[in-house]
């Protein structure tokens, strides 16, 4: 019977990267529309209304109220720019592990932004456009999927090292074989001190390279 076998010799094709995308790499998307706009409640997040659903509710009627398209917002984001520094760790990352970008951010935000990280592998949500560019709905790919592709990668057999921001990645962190916490706020860092804590790119290949060793 056809077995696998570990071959160590290709030890680095069996580890995925998982990278959250908002504050990893990228600034916070709703956070700029808000700026930008000078929409004050946009600048609500899950910390502000812990529902996700009742928040994006909330989103697309303020889009809705204030006439902002699709296009309006992704106006915004073309503004935007990977985090300094993100490209080249991004770049640094792939030529070590296989990297997935898992993200609860939506397919037509991220695109002016993945062009200029040279397009990396993004799993996240789509939303529901309507005539004229109408931000009509959303639709989630799962419930809780960074830590559902997670376990899918294991039960590929590939190893994982994870890395994200806040509360919305810790279940991802959890599940994979390591976790990194990636400029947390304050009371991420308290509440799951099992994580360590990178506050630079620098800090961040040294854990993941650390992670690397320990899982191998
Ligand atoms: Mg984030």
């Amino acid at each position: 019977m056809w077995r696998i076998r570990p071959q160590p010799q290709l030890s680095f094709a069996l580890e995925i990267a998982c990278l959250d995308l908002e504050g990893v790499l990228i600034p916070e998307i709703w956070i700029n529309v808000a700026q930008k706009t000078g929409i004050d409640a946009l600048l609500a997040t899950t910390r502000d209304i812990p529902d996700y659903d009742e928040l994006m509710g909330q989103r697309l009627r303020i889009l809705e109220e204030n006439d902002l398209t699709i296009h309006d917002v992704q106006e915004v984001i073309d503004t935007l720019g990977p985090l300094e520094g993100a490209k080249e760790f991004l770049d640094w990352l792939k030529a070590r592990f296989q990297v997935v970008i898992l993200s609860d951010t939506f397919y037509e935000f991220a695109d002016p932004l993945m062009r200029q990280l040279d397009y990396p592998t993004l799993f996240c949500h789509k939303l529901g456009i309507g005539d004229g560019g109408r931000i009509e709905d959303y639709h989630l790919r799962m419930p809780d999927q960074k830590r559902e592709a997670v376990k899918r990668f294991h039960e590929l057999n590939f190893k994982v090292i994870a890395s994200g921001d806040s509360y919305n990645d810790t279940t991802m962190l959890t599940e994979a074989d390591r976790g990194i916490l990636f400029c947390p706020p304050q009371n991420v860092i308290d509440e799951f001190p099992q994580f360590p804590v990178a506050g630079d790119y620098e800090d961040l290949k040294r854990e993941f390279l650390k992670a690397q060793e320990a899982i191998q």
